[in-house]
């Protein structure tokens, strides 16, 4: 692994300069306009065989003009995801835990100004009842969400973490809790580490400089510079599962799939290795936040659809997460361009799960959601069409993380570790929480994924059906 010359992004940071080279990215933008078909075939062949593209390479990929290359643009991206991760959807379920925040981000219901929201912070008695209301729909992996505040400190947050892996209910339990909070010192990720998280997400928001002041005009968010480096601390502190993330709308899409990339990059150089997860939610309504309405940069459905298929094509191993944000018909358009989580079941009001109120109430939530329907609907719908839900959550806990991890998925061989978890926690699920319905069409879907085991992986097949065997007997959490 690649040493980390903390002092050097210090340094950086108090000389005001960064790896984000605002002039660099709009020459190249420049540079690469009206990029030959010849040209975008050989980026898209790039991406086929699974190697990272270059800035150059993505602009002239952003630039095309031409209709038809677009489809195979989309095409392509299907395929690299097919490759690397098959027919494979992991999901999860966001937790808010807390939405007291001292910042201002003017896009966010949140923030500090806005009086017309109902601040709360779940007790952890009122976090284990949340927890298990998502345990008895099945879910296995959440993301743990929290504004910026001294009520949701480094203290609350792992407390909280450690009172959702402590949670069990009848046969399930919460394995891979990720977390989404505001970026934090060495220190306090250290203690992140400690209570074994699985991913530590931090969206950039918008990597244009000039922009992120506007939309952060207060608060410790308003801090470029903190937020850009904190991935990098996390790397420091030992979480080597980290997710970036651009919210699409703030400013220019271009720029930000150009920023995305040179984020990774710089992970790359620094740690061996890039982001775990890349987010891309777009900007939705939310209460009381005129800013949404009157966004000068929102991204029409055709532009979304670019930046799923350029992402995957830019960073073909890096896991790609969808949110309920976008509507059901938007997720179905775009699931098959390269997309490897979604959520599910999902409520974002603080304690909404367990009180289990379903209409979505704007002053309780950072923002409305477009797709509120149940894990069992969703499961149901992928298995419809040959995508199985994966509930796999081992790699991590084998100490498949970090570099190791994407090495594996690069060269196609965590792909097969993948497909036996993905059909034994697909099992387990469709026994303890599957409606009928969604039982018998999941059933088939199983027989098709173990007669290609049997022929893809005939030495491993023998040890895998014992597990399949047992699990179908009532014992759980077998995996490779
Ligand atoms: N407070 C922490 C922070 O800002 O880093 C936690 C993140 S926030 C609860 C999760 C993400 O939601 C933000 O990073 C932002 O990208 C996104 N978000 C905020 N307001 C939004 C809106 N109106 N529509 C869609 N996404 C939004
Ligand atoms: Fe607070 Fe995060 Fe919302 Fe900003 S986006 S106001 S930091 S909760």
């Amino acid at each position: 692994m690649v040493l980390t010359d903390q002092s050097k992004i210090q340094v950086n940071r108090l000389n005001k300069e960064d790896f984000i080279d605002e002039g660099k990215i709009e020459e190249l933008l420049e540079a690469n306009k009206h990029p030959e078909k010849k040209r975008i075939r050989e980026i898209i062949q790039k991406s086929l065989s699974i190697q990272r593209l270059e800035p150059d390479e993505l602009a002239a990929l952003i630039n095309i003009e031409d209709k038809e290359v677009w489809e195979e643009v989309f095409q392509s991206a299907g395929e690299v995801k097919r490759r690397v991760y098959d027919k494979r959807i992991v999901t999860f379920a966001p937790l808010y835990l807390s939405n007291f925040c001292v910042n201002s981000c003017v896009y966010c219901a949140f923030r500090r100004e806005n009086k017309r929201v109902k601040r709360r912070r779940l007790s952890l008695e009122e976090v284990r009842k949340e927890t298990e209301a998502l345990v008895s729909l099945g879910h296995k992996r959440l993301i743990v969400v929290y504004g910026e505040h001294p009520l949701s400190n480094i203290d609350y947050i792992t407390q909280s973490i450690k009172v959702v892996y402590q949670t069990k209910k009848g046969k399930g339990e919460i394995r891979r809790v990720n977390v989404n909070c505001a970026p934090l010192s060495i220190e306090e990720l250290r203690m992140l580490k400690e209570v074994g998280i699985g991913t530590y997400q931090v969206f950039q928001e918008t990597y244009s400089h000039k922009t992120y002041q506007e939309v952060h005009p207060a608060g410790r968010k308003a801090d470029y510079r903190w937020r850009l480096y904190s991935l990098h601390r996390a790397f420091e502190a030992g979480i080597d599962d980290v997710g970036i993330g651009v919210l699409f709308g703030l400013y220019d899409w271009r720029f930000e799939l150009m920023g995305l990339l040179y984020h990774t990059i710089d992970l790359e150089k620094h740690f061996g290795v890039g982001p775990h997860t890349i987010s891309f939610p777009r900007l939705e309504p939310a209460e009381n936040t005129p800013f949404v309405q009157n966004a000068r940069y929102r991204v029409s459905d055709e532009d979304f659809k670019k930046i799923i298929a350029l992402i995957r094509l830019s960073v073909p191993y890096t896991g790609m997460i969808l949110t309920a944000r976008e509507p059901a018909y938007i997720r179905r358009q775009v699931l098959p361009l390269g997309i490897t989580q979604t959520d599910a079941s999902t409520r974002i009001g603080i304690g909404a799960y367990s009180e289990d109120y379903r209409k979505q109430e704007a002053e309780r939530q950072q923002f409305l959601l477009g797709d509120t329907r149940s894990l069992d609907e969703l499961v149901r719908e992928l298995a419809q069409k040959g995508y199985i839900v994966s509930f796999c959550t081992a790699g991590y806990r084998c100490g498949r993380t970090g570099r190791y991890i994407m090495d594996l998925l690069q060269q196609g061989k965590e792909r097969w570790f993948c497909k036996m978890n993905a059909v034994l926690t697909f099992r387990e699920w469709l026994d303890d929480f599957a409606s009928s319905e969604t039982k018998a069409q999941g059933e088939e879907l199983i027989r098709k994924e173990l007669k290609e085991l049997k022929e893809q992986l005939p030495h491993f097949f023998s040890q895998f059906m014992n597990y399949y065997k047992r699990i179908k007997d009532g014992e759980r959490d077998l995996y490779f």
